[in-house]
């Protein structure tokens, strides 16, 4: 940690700005982050909004805050076309349950666990508490009792539907009007609501329904909103600092969340509402329901570390797109190579606060604290890992301190390369000349001559880089 700790500023989507971090209680942080639907693999693309999630809890800790992180686990309620929050529409853990021959429960567990599993690749450091929606539904239902009787909630034959025209704040979150809500909503596929624009909080369990639970409303299951109400506002209090999820939670679940809590407990919950923007594949949304699916543990089959992949998350800020593709991986292998190289002096003691190291660092502090401006920060350790002003042990000394926040393992080996094949370092300065002389046609006929080498070659600011392909 640097020596005087920065101001955390963070963009607030309720607000819309960048803000003075304020907890509730000096130095301490709590943060609830919206987890995954158990019925199918994560996919990298869900794996990027929950390492925005790790980056924030790390660079909280690195700034010198205690943080009670709690990050839920979806294993009911969530339902296939949610948008319209229909009742046609199927469970999706249900549904994984009936395609694969499985108990809700077993695909719930197995795919927690590889859940898990493609966390612990990528560094993400353990949460606080993971909770379960099925472990909570007394809870939910003793949410939704209130809002009936708060004059919120309405029931319709056992499902019981939020009335948003009584709760005058819905769709500040997303800023949206109810009147303009009500006609994105497609009628023929509405149910029994009075409004298009109502949402279930508890849905009637219909005849072969598996997860049912017993209600006052009679046997039911949870809609997917009230169980982050519910697991939020028990496991972190009336009020806490921090909600995090992908930005297509934004609305309607966000939305929908912000109406039960605050409409139970008469006053804000959430201070911070941050949100973070997708990784896209060629152009697609990478959804679980699309086929376009990558796993964090296929990555080494594709020829990639997956801290490859942290280090690509970090290349662009949580708030932008980032597109997955291939060059943009092997640029991030070799920043991660590098940065491991520089940091693989040996070990001696150092004392971080030395004038040089020290403005390094708090260049780093400042950079993560700004809203975690990572490409800042990650500009920053390369500066460090090329910085004569520092010797080869202080380097490594700061670059293991960045790596609190960055979470590259910049302790482990650089990856040895493997050699060039015969012929190749002749035909790789043949291409070097021709690329000087401006002769593309010949330089990509030797791109090609190599590549049937089995070496593939990328043109990087600093020259020609290249990956020995295993043929
Ligand atoms: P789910 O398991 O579908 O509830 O989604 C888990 C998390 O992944 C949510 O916070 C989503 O917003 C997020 N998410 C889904 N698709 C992507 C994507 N392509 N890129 C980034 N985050 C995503
Ligand atoms: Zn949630």
């Amino acid at each position: 940690m640097a020596d005087s700790l920065p101001q955390v500023r963070l963009y607030n989507s309720l607000t819309r700005r960048t803000e003075p971090l304020q907890p509730l209680q000096p130095g301490k942080v709590s943060v609830y982050t919206c987890g995954s639907t158990v019925y199918k693999y994560a996919h990298i693309g869900n794996l990027r909004t929950y390492l925005f999630g790790d980056l924030l809890h790390r660079t909280l800790e690195y700034t010198g805050y205690e943080v009670r992180y709690v990050k839920n686990i979806t294993d009911v309620g969530h339902m296939r076309n949610d948008d319209h929050d229909s009742l046609a529409g199927e469970d999706k853990v249900e549904q994984a349950a009936t395609l694969e021959g499985k108990s809700p429960a077993e695909i719930a567990d197995f795919y927690t666990d590889a859940w898990l599993e493609d966390e612990a690749l990528l560094n993400i450091l353990p949460v606080d508490v993971m909770p379960k929606a099925t472990d909570h539904i007394p809870e939910m239902i003793a949410l939704t009792v209130q809002l009936i009787s708060n004059g919120l909630a309405y029931d319709v034959d056992g499902t019981i539907y939020f009335d948003v025209s009584a709760f005058p704040a819905y769709g500040q979150l997303s800023g949206q009007k109810v009147d303009e809500m009500r006609a994105g909503h497609r009628v023929e596929i509405e149910d029994d609501k009075r409004d298009p624009a109502d949402f279930a909080l508890w849905k009637r369990a219909r005849e072969h329904r598996l997860m049912k639970w017993p209600s006052p409303w009679g046997d039911g299951f949870p809609g997917w909103h009230i169980e982050c109400s519910a697991m939020s506002i028990k496991h972190l209090g009336e009020r806490f600092d921090i909600h995090t999820g992908g930005i297509d939670l934004k609305f309607p679940h966000h939305e929908d969340e912000i109406a039960q809590s605050e409409g139970v407990l008469g006053h804000p919950v959430v201070s911070v509402w941050m949100h973070g923007e997708f990784l896209t594949l060629a152009d697609a949304k990478m959804a679980k329901s699309a086929g376009n699916i990558i796993r964090v543990a296929d990555l080494p089959a594709k020829g990639y570390e997956p801290l490859a992949f942290r280090y690509l998350a970090l290349t662009a800020h949580y708030r932008s797109k980032l597109e997955f593709t291939d060059d943009a991986m092997h640029a991030a292998a070799s920043g991660l190579a590098r940065l491991r190289r520089a940091a693989s002096a040996n070990d001696e003691p150092i004392d971080l606060s030395d004038e040089a190291m020290a403005r390094y660092r708090s260049r780093f502090a400042d950079a993560v604290a700004d809203d975690l401006a990572t490409p800042k920060a990650l500009a920053t350790a390369h500066e460090v890992a090329s910085a004569s002003d520092l010797t080869d042990a202080q380097r490594r000394a700061v670059l293991l301190d960045f790596d609190r926040v960055l979470g590259l393992s910049l302790d482990a080996p650089a990856a040895a390369k493997a050699p060039l094949p015969e012929g190749a370092a002749e035909l790789l300065e043949r291409r070097a000349a021709a690329r000087e002389a401006r002769d593309f046609a010949a330089s990509d006929a030797l791109r090609d001559e190599l590549a049937a080498l089995g070496v593939e070659v990328r043109d990087a600011a600093t020259g020609q880089e290249t990956t020995v392909l295993s043929m």
